[in-house]
C-alpha cells in the first residue's frame, strides 16, 4: 500500500482534533493540522521525532520547522551533506533534504507536548504505511524514547530486547538499523543531555551505515 498522508481534517484523535480547532481560534494563520513528513519517499534514512511542536512545526506545517529542535537538527544533516540550501525556519524556504525524510511518531500537537499511549497508538498507522512505502530505507533515527517505542510497535518487534540507548544501533533485520538518540529538543541541548557534537557523532554513525 502506498503511503496515505493523513487528511488535514483527521480527526480520529478526539482530543488532539479539538486542541487543533482551539488553536485554529487563537492562531488563525498557523498551519494547525496533521503535519505532512519532510523529504522523499525514496530516502535511505527516515527520522522520527515525537509530535510536531505547537508554534514550531504546528505553525509552519513542516516537521520541526521553526522549533528548537530543528535548529539542531537541520544545520547539522547540511553539514553532514544530507540536506542543502539554507534553513530559515519556514516552510518554503527552499531547504532540501538529501537521501532523508523527517516525520513524527504522533502528527498532530498535542497539549503539553504529550501525546497519549492510545494517541500514538491511533496514528502509528500513518507511521506504518510511510516505513512500509520506504523502499529504499536502511536506517531509521529515533529521537527519543517515544519515537523508539513506536517504531519498534510498527515493525512488531519486541520490546524488552531493543532498549533504547543514545547513538545506539539496533538491527532489526530486513535490512533495516535503528539508530537512536536523545531528542534535539531545547530542553536536553539546555541541560547538557545532548551536544551538538554528540548528535553530529550520531549523524556520522548513520552515514557510514549506508
Ligand atoms: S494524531 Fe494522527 S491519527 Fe490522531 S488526529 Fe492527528 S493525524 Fe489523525
Amino acid at each position: 500500500m502506498g503511503f496515505v498522508c493523513p487528511n488535514k481534517e483527521c480527526r480520529k484523535c478526539l482530543r488532539l482534533a479539538e486542541f487543533r480547532d482551539s488553536n485554529e481560534i487563537k492562531f488563525p494563520k498557523y498551519y494547525n493540522g496533521p503535519v505532512p513528513s519532510f523529504g522523499d519517499l525514496s530516502a535511505e534514512i527516515l527520522v522520527v521525532g515525537l509530535a510536531p511542536g505547537l508554534h514550531g512545526a504546528n505553525q509552519t506545517g513542516r516537521p520541526f520547522t521553526n522549533d528548537y529542535a530543528g535548529d539542531v537538527l537541520y544545520p547539522i544533516l547540511k553539514d553532514e551533506g544530507l540536506a542543502r540550501g539554507e534553513y530559515k525556519r519556514i516552510k518554503d524556504d527552499g531547504f532540501e533534504l538529501c537521501n532523508v525524510r523527517v516525520s513524527n511518531a504522533v502528527r498532530c500537537v498535542p497539549p503539553l507536548n504529550k501525546p497519549t499511549t492510545e494517541e500514538e497508538k491511533i496514528c502509528r498507522q500513518y507511521l506504518k504505511q510511510e516505513i512500509e512505502s520506504m523502499k529504499n530505507l536502511k536506517v531509521i533515527l529515533s529521537l527519543g524514547t517515544i519515537s523508539h517505542k513506536n517504531v519498534l510497535s510498527v515493525l512488531e518487534k519486541k520490546q524488552s530486547l531493543y532498549k533504547f540507548s543514545h547513538a545506539m544501533v539496533h538491527n532489526l533485520g530486513g535490512g533495516i538499523m535503528l539508530v537512536d538518540s536523545y531528542h534535539t529538543s531545547r530542553y536536553n541541548i539546555n541541560t547538557g543531555v545532548l551536544t551538538e557534537d554528540m548528535f553530529r557523532e550520531v549523524i556520522r554513525k548513520i552515514k557510514e551505515l549506508i
